[in-house]
């Protein structure tokens, strides 16, 4: 066997649902485009936790983890975009050759899935292999040292954005404003109500705020979640355990809402989402529920009125341009995500979990250090 390149920590997931345990791996060297980078800092999203428990078909053992942030350690002979010392975050993987990335929407990618979950690159190697473990989750594999990353989804960031703070901008934050700012387009004046208030709820809150929606309405059963997104711009809270969601959100909006974020993933809630659009509405699907789940859609709703129910992926992010935007926002005071993080030490891994379980904190971040 060829002796590896690179060894460092990773945390590794054994068994369906089973704890983190770091070990040292060792990977090959980057190919020539790829990026291996220390990771500084990395977020722990839902979809970390729903592949550790198998709802995502993930093979095992494997390395999660992918909003890594961190700096360029060294580039595959290929590589332009960046160069090692460069900080750079990391987000989700595209190929770049097929009619969605060509079209310029990576987000959906036809190969998305695969590069995201198939823990393998887009040819089925794995420079994981000689420990045994799988890599490439997410085209990074966030949750240890280093990572390999491809430049595509590799993005150079501002200097001054700490690293620590960065990483959740490639999936949470992005996946919540984009679908605001980039797939909705909602505009000054305008009516939203967000289903759902975990971190991506709350970066659509956020980026609502900042292009103008002037009636933002977060519905959540978690009053402190609450309680924080009128902090960062909803303009009505609803409790769905506490009172009737769809008969406030009538009174709030009798004509209806312009648009519905959907993040809970219950099929009834995305049947309530059609339900309190007004005409031309559009209900937008961004939750992930489990393989094979089933919404019971008013037809007539649909038609009537000419009301749209389309899924978001990635807040349809070109993630090169929009992450430094979101950068910029952020910045400038309009993007207060790091409200929603709470850093722990790498070694603090399970704790992280089980506390975004709980719905104690919003988003962990995992510190691996400067
Ligand atoms: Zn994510
Ligand atoms: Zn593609």
């Amino acid at each position: 066997m060829v002796s590896p390149e690179l060894e460092f920590e990773a945390a590794v997931v054994e068994e369906k649902g089973g704890p983190f345990r770091i070990r040292t791996v060792g990977v090959s060297g980057p190919r020539p485009d790829e990026v291996v980078v220390r990771v500084v800092a990395t977020g722990v999203c839902q979809t970390d936790a729903h592949s550790r428990n198998q709802e995502y078909p993930v093979p095992l053992p494997v390395i999660l983890g992918h909003e890594g942030a961190g700096i360029v350690e060294s580039v595959g002979a290929a590589v332009r975009d960046v160069v090692p010392g460069d900080h750079v975050g990391l987000t989700f993987p595209s190929c770049g050759h097929c009619r969605s990335c060509r079209a310029g929407a990576p987000a959906n990618c036809e190969h998305g899935f695969g590069l995201s979950f198939g823990a393998a690159r887009l040819d089925g190697s794995n420079a994981y292999a000689g420990s045994g473990v799988h890599g490439h989750f997410f085209g990074q594999s966030s949750f240890a040292r280093y990572a390999i990353a491809n430049e595509r989804n590799t993005v150079r960031l501002p200097d001054d954005l700490p690293l620590t703070l960065a990483g959740p901008l490639g999936c949470g934050m992005q996946t919540g404003a984009g679908a605001v700012i980039n797939s909705l387009h909602v505009g000054a004046g305008e009516s939203i109500a967000v289903f759902g208030t975990g971190a991506v709820g709350l970066a659509a809150v956020m980026a609502a705020k900042a292009v103008g929606a002037t009636t933002i309405a977060a519905v959540d059963v978690n009053d402190a979640r609450l309680a924080l997104a009128e902090e960062l711009g909803a303009t009505h809270l609803i409790n769905g355990k506490k009172e009737n969601t769809g008969e406030r959100l009538r009174k709030i909006r009798p004509g209806g809402f312009g648009y519905v974020l959907e993040i809970t993933a219950l099929p009834a809630m995305l049947a309530l989402a059609v339900e309190v659009l007004a005409p031309m509405g559009v209900a937008a699907l961004i939750g992930g529920a489990p393989a094979g789940t089933k919404a019971p859609i008013d037809m007539n709703s649909l038609l009537n009125g000419g009301r749209t129910v389309r899924g978001i992926a990635q807040g349809d992010s070109r993630p090169q341009t929009f992450i430094p935007a979101l950068a910029e926002l952020y910045r400038s005071g309009r993007f207060p995500f790091d409200r929603l993080v709470r850093a722990y030490d790498f070694a603090e891994i399970n704790q992280a979990f089980e506390d975004a379980a709980r719905g104690d904190v919003i988003k962990p971040v995992l510190v691996m250090g400067e």
